[in-house]
């Protein structure tokens, strides 16, 4: 399927049209940004390895009975992806204090939750993707009630499929993002990319980070954390 006009160039990803209304591509990047686009840089093979590791999930949520917007992979850095109304929230699931959760709340990264949470981000560069509440989000009318339960839900299965696989690859799901939006009928979709830009992967064992924290907090290699969690995954 070629590639139409350009249709938005986020940080990592550029969507385009499609001969096909319905449909758009994905182009996976390999810039990193971090900090709301203060931290720059390069991570070899980012997209690639990402548009791989988004295909497994994606394809693995579908078979789990989860719907989300993944149609193929027609290239190496390309998704073909349903053309869905994206709801400007960002999902977050935790299982471990870690990142802006830890600081919050003065914890340790590691320390366990008593069970899993979500927080919802408005997505505004602008405003540094706040985070907000359901009445937030019901009274600025980015969604509604029945929208946000269903989010939600679909979030926490999500959750509880991702760790599932991802304990019997030795790793452990501390934390991610998702985003959701309207398809054709109005239904509620996962969309988006899952890779390590946007999860926390640890290894079960030795607790190393396998994600965008070793390029956040300079860590080490990001290439060499995204190869050996694709590598597990496909492995
Ligand atoms: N996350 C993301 N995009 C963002 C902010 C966070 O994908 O703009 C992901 C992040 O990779 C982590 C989870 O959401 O898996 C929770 O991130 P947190 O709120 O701890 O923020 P951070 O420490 O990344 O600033």
């Amino acid at each position: 399927m070629e590639k139409g006009n350009v249709i938005h160039e986020g940080k990592a990803k550029i969507i385009y049209e499609t001969s096909d209304p319905g449909q758009v591509i994905m182009f996976f990047k390999d810039e990193a940004t971090a900090r709301n686009g203060e931290k720059k840089g390069t991570i070899k093979d980012k997209g690639i390895i990402n548009n791989k590791i988004s295909t497994y999930f994606f394809k693995l949520l579908k078979d789990h009975g989860i719907d989300n917007h993944y149609i193929g992979t027609p290239d190496a850095r390309d998704m073909l992806v349903k053309k869905i109304d994206m709801i400007p929230l960002e999902v977050v699931v935790r299982n471990v204090f870690a990142g802006s959760l830890a600081a919050r709340f003065g914890k340790e990264e590691g320390t366990p939750l008593s069970m899993p949470i979500v927080e919802f981000y408005y997505k505004s560069d602008a405003l540094g993707d706040p985070i907000i509440n359901r009445y937030h989000a019901i009274a600025l009318e980015i969604a509604t009630l029945t929208e946000l339960n269903e989010i939600e839900h679909l979030a926490f299965s999500i959750n509880a499929i991702l760790k599932e696989i991802l304990g019997a690859k030795n790793v452990d799901l501390i934390d991610f993002k998702t985003e959701f939006g309207r398809d054709e009928k109005g239904r509620i979709i996962l969309g988006d990319e899952i890779s390590p830009d946007n999860c926390r992967f640890w290894d079960k064992d030795s607790k190393q980070k396998l994600d965008k924290d070793v390029f956040r907090h300079d860590l080490g290699s990001p290439e060499e954390a995204y190869q050996e969690m694709l590598r597990r995954l496909t492995e």
